[in-house]
């Protein structure tokens, strides 16, 4: 699947976007090694604690159903679900991302409104990771 696809993926995921507090929808898709697509919305809670991002609503749906092998994801997102800048994944979200992912390889597609897809390894984006090999 071309990062294009992928964004285009993450798009859908707007419409299932649950934010009745921020407004702010993000949809995301992750595209496993063997192929396979997972994604994701944010889902936001009165409560504010229990809320989920898209990207770790996406990789949860894949670990829970078995898949360990993680080659991108493609993340955008938006104040009532319009794309207008970048949308890049939190903190906590890139830290469950350096649980599964190799940050050297794994890539990290956003898009803009114009659709320009920027491209970063999440190496760039965390470097320094706290992960199992600390431990
Ligand atoms: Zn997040």
């Amino acid at each position: 699947m071309s990062k294009e696809q992928l964004i285009e993926a993450a798009k859908e995921m707007l419409n299932f976007s649950y934010t009745p507090y921020s407004n702010f929808k993000v949809g995301a898709a992750l595209l496993c090694k063997d192929g396979s697509v997972y994604t994701g919305c944010n889902i936001e809670n009165a409560s504010f604690g229990p809320s989920i991002c898209a990207e770790r609503t996406a990789f949860f749906k894949a670990i829970s159903e078995g898949k360990k092998d993680f080659e991108a994801i493609a993340i955008v997102g938006g104040r009532n679900g319009v794309i207008e800048d970048f949308c890049p994944p939190c903190g906590v979200c890139r830290q469950v991302m350096s649980e599964f992912c190799d940050p050297d390889t794994f890539d990290i597609y956003l898009a803009n409104a114009e659709n320009k897809i920027v491209s970063y390894k999440l190496t760039e984006l965390m470097p320094l990771i706290f992960g199992k090999d600390r431990i």
